[in-house]
């Protein structure tokens, strides 16, 4: 089982003909609702992928229908905890040309408390896999306990922040990082060709291996000397939100089924170029059968 210690966010979308102007006030054209946060994205990637994950969540209590969405595409959510607080949630704006304001309110994803730490490191056995984001409170907490409790933890710095900086980065078995996050915890610049960020996070973290993400220029797998590269499938992207979870949910998936590194790049590869074709971040992620299907 992953244990996947992660945000929950409700993605509001307005479509508006301009951004807000300060003191404004505008209709929008239309309204959607949709189930995000980086942790949620990637817990329902990994079990569309048909991976045993178990999600631990705060999510407000008047929003459980995005509780029973992770459940129908087979998250465990027995940790999964309904609190009398706003849900994490974003209030999005897009307008005519695509461009977008955002205001992000962490809400119940910043009320994790020592209990909820002790409680996954009580539950997960050794060797089994954490998987963390940076949208959630008390990581520094959670990844001195997966050391000690010799949990194997897989961490994506997104979205990146100075805090992340001060985590003891050195639990870590496996980074999943961008291009922008390479650059950011190494200080090599992010214009610098994928070789010099392969070697900046070697330098940084040398024992801890690392997925390096470049949109549609691929990933990088790197461990010690071994290095894989898996180039991005040539598609017409229409919406690339969510590619990154997509791929990572994928990713962990195949591992757990002891798949090889290049196999795992493969399946999260063709997940997330068949994700780019969709709008939406939840709502882009393919099933299997799709990316198996695409990969034949
Ligand atoms: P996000 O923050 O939007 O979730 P990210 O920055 O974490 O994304 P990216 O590096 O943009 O992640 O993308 C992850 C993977 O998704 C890439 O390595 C690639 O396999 C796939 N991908 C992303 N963009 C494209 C694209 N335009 N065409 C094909 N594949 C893509």
């Amino acid at each position: 089982m992953l244990h996947n210690f992660g945000s929950i966010n409700l993605d509001h979308f307005y479509r508006v003909p301009h951004l807000v102007h300060p003191g404004e006030t505008l209709a929008s054209r239309s309204y959607h609702l949709g189930l995000g946060g980086k942790g949620a994205n990637q817990s329902l990637a990994m079990a569309l992928a048909g991976g045993q994950v178990c999600h631990w969540g705060r999510l407000g209590r008047q929003d459980a229908w995005a509780r029973d969405r992770l459940a129908r595409a087979g998250v465990d959510v027995t940790h999964l905890e309904l609190v009398d607080e706003p849900s994490g949630h974003a209030i999005i704006q897009v307008d005519d040309r695509g461009e977008n304001a955002i205001i992000l309110f962490p809400g119940a994803n910043h009320g994790f408390t020592r209990r909820h730490r002790d409680a996954l490191c009580e539950a997960a056995k050794p060797g089994d896999w954490l998987l963390v984001q940076n949208e959630c409170n008390a990581l520094a907490e959670l990844l001195e306990c997966a050391r000690r409790q010799d949990l194997a933890v897989a961490f994506n710095p997104a979205p990146m922040s100075d805090t992340v900086l001060e985590l003891p980065l050195d639990a870590c078995r496996l980074l999943f990082v961008n291009r922008g996050e390479a650059a950011w915890l190494t200080g090599v610049p992010e214009t610098s060709d994928a070789q010099a960020l392969l070697q900046g996070l070697q330098k940084r973290l040398p024992q801890t291996a690392t997925v390096l993400t470049l949109g549609s220029e691929g990933a990088w797998y790197q461990a010690g000397d071994e290095r894989h590269f898996q180039p991005a499938l040539p598609v017409e992207p229409v919406d690339t939100t969510g590619a990154g979870d997509t791929f990572i949910g994928y990713f962990m998936a195949a591992l757990q089924e002891q798949r090889s590194v290049p196999d795992c790049l493969a399946l999260a590869a063709h997940a997330a170029a068949l994700g780019v074709q969709q709008s939406g971040a939840a709502d882009s992620i393919p099933s299997r059968d799709e990316v198996e299907r695409y990969l034949t």
